[in-house]
């Protein structure tokens, strides 16, 4: 997606650890305009997979998942990271372990929001090593529904999330594809 490489280059900043810092527009403040195309995008590459449901993680997966959820008028659920006292029982669980905080969360979803007639679509704001995504691919097993694809915003191509999911046979769909952080750069993988 031309427009979000563009803003990467623009407002991305590569920090030390392979991570790249996109939070004036995605991880801290939102820019609106930006999630409205990235929805759009995202119910485009999926809008023939019959998604009934857009399951996310907190925080930084929910606005484009929001998006994504009103391009396709399917409703969006997010996981949780912590515990609640709204949320302690009938839930389904994960351990992700999270690439930028170096900690292991519980995710969690009240069972009432998925059920196995579902045909879910799993978004998410980067691929990394695939943690997230595991995470949520472990609970669609356990509410024994269909996942259609997972859409990412920013992928890293050359960490193993992106390849256990293809492995998985799942649709993978990333709006933009990072190849190298090198010399703390972005290079943009080749198109496809
Ligand atoms: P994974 O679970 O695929 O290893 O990592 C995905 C999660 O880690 C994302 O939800 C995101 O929060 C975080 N993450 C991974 N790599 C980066 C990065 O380079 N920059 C930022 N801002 N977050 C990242």
């Amino acid at each position: 997606m031309k427009l979000l490489e563009e803003r990467i280059k623009r407002d991305g900043i590569v920090l030390d650890h392979d991570v790249l810092k996109v939070n004036s527009f995605l991880n801290h403040q939102i820019d609106p305009q930006l999630m409205l195309q990235i929805g759009d995008e995202f119910a485009a590459a999926f809008e023939e997979d019959q998604v009934t449901k857009i399951v996310t993680v907190e925080s930084s997966g929910i606005a484009p998942a929001l998006m994504a959820g009103l391009a396709l008028n399917v409703p969006v659920v997010f996981a949780r990271k912590h515990k609640s006292l709204t949320l302690v029982d009938h839930l389904y669980t994960a351990d992700v372990y999270s690439y930028t905080k170096k900690v292991t969360n519980t995710i969690s979803v009240d069972q009432k929001f998925l059920t196995a007639s579902d045909r879910i679509l799993i978004i998410d704001d980067f691929l990394a090593n695939g943690q997230a995504v595991t995470g949520l691919l472990d609970i669609a097993k356990q509410v024994g529904c269909e996942v259609a694809g997972v859409g990412i915003v920013i992928e890293k191509t050359y960490q193993q999330g992106a390849q256990l999911i293809k492995d998985a046979g799942i649709k993978l769909v990333s709006l933009a594809r990072i190849d190298s952080l090198a010399d703390h750069q972005v290079h943009f993988a080749p198109e496809d």
